[in-house]
């Protein structure tokens, strides 16, 4: 059958901002400073504000954003690093090249983000970060878990790269920890045409640093001196000039994917376990998943009626081969994730679905779910 509702459609929104691209991307060809330059800053002043007055530094990807963050705020080899139990692999990958250890703890059931009351029990004399992760959109518990890190002399990253624009009781995610780091892959909700991500902060020392490591150490405006062995992170200008043509439209984005997701909730969440969202807590919907008992079968079911599905993801972290190979065999140990790795299904979510898209998946959903 053919595709009625894809995943996702980058196209789609591409058609509807056509004009505004092709005019960014000339401009930049036109002035031929394709690393860094104006473009980028450009941008960073306005994804600084956009995540409420922050500052901002545009990197290569959301994982050299999370390379940098670390290293920024001192880690040092042995170090652990509190992760939660469900998220991107990219979450983790970092924390091993440096040295350090991720400590992995379970999940909550309602959101999949990381349970702040099993973070204490996994504190150690070594502890020196936790790594929350915004899963799905849907900002982790910052509150409860920024008072762990004062209590203990912790430093938080913010892994950011699903919830651009996101909210805790009105304030935006990546205000919440020491620093945040945020993916601009094409699929996520500030998509590239290609590879980028930023990492934000309210202290301005932090970004600086930032931006020192991702150019080979070079202090702003240095050639030929290099005051830290740094690496080769920066952003391109192209896709500068992209995500700063698409920026503006992303308040408007994110409110169009809250109410997908609302008219999903209200026609499945008595058939089956759909997303919440927690008291004071707005979500961005970067996936919609709910959960299903027969997986397998009902994205068959899915697919067969036109509608595309995914997993986010289907192994969590501890159960990764290199993980278990560093790590050891931690099965069972984080039940909430090791279950709903075996029953989340995403849904179709973005901003161009259309109405009609919309009532196509709810209809297949709840026949798929017979
Ligand atoms: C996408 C993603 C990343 C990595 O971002 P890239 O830009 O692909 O490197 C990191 N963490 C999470 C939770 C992600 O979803």
């Amino acid at each position: 059958m053919a595709i009625k509702v894809p995943l996702n459609d980058l196209t789609a929104q591409y058609r509807s901002i056509q004009g505004e691209i092709q005019g960014a991307i000339s401009s930049v060809i036109e002035n031929s400073a394709f690393i860094g330059g104006p473009a980028v800053s450009r941008f960073e002043a306005d994804y600084g504000k956009f995540c409420g007055g922050v500052h901002a530094a545009g990197v290569s990807n959301g994982t050299d954003a999370l390379m940098l963050a670390l290293i920024a705020l001192g880690l040092k080899p042995g170090d652990e690093v509190i992760i939660p139990a469900q998220s991107f692999i990219a979450t983790l990958e970092p924390i091993f090249h440096l040295g350090g250890k991720p400590i992995i703890v379970d999940c909550t059931p309602d959101t999949l983000n990381l349970d702040p009351s099993k973070i204490e029990a996994a504190l150690t004399a070594r502890t020196r970060f936790i790594i929350p992760v915004h899963l799905y959109g849907h900002p982790a518990e910052m509150p409860a878990i920024n008072a762990i890190a004062r209590k203990h002399g912790l430093r938080v990253i913010e892994d950011a790269a699903q919830a651009h624009g996101a909210e805790i009781d009105g304030v935006r995610i990546g205000q919440w920890g020491d620093l945040a780091t945020f993916s601009f892959f094409p699929g996520k909700n500030l998509g590239a045409y290609g590879d980028a991500g930023g990492v934000v902060s309210r202290d301005p020392a932090l970004i600086d640093e930032v931006r020192r490591l991702r150019n080979h150490g070079r202090e702003k405006g240095a050639k030929y001196e290099h005051c830290r062995i740094g690496f080769n992170f920066r952003m391109d200008a192209l896709q500068a000039a992209v995500l700063a043509a698409k920026l503006p439209h992303m308040e408007k984005w994110n409110e169009r994917r809250r109410e997908i997701a609302r008219q999903y909730t209200h026609a499945l969440g008595a058939k089956v376990k759909v997303p919440v969202e927690k008291t004071g807590y707005q979500s961005v919907y970067h996936i919609y998943a709910i959960e299903v008992l027969n997986r397998g079968r009902f994205m068959t079911k899915m697919q067969e009626q036109g509608i595309q599905t995914g997993i986010h993801y289907p192994i969590p972290m501890h159960l990764h081969a290199p993980v278990i190979e560093r790590l050891g065999d931690q099965r069972g140990k984080f039940p909430v994730a090791e279950r709903s790795a075996e029953r989340v299904v995403s849904l179709p979510i973005y901003p161009e679905m259309t109405s009609i898209q919309v009532d196509q998946v709810i209809q297949a959903t709840l026949e798929s779910l017979e």
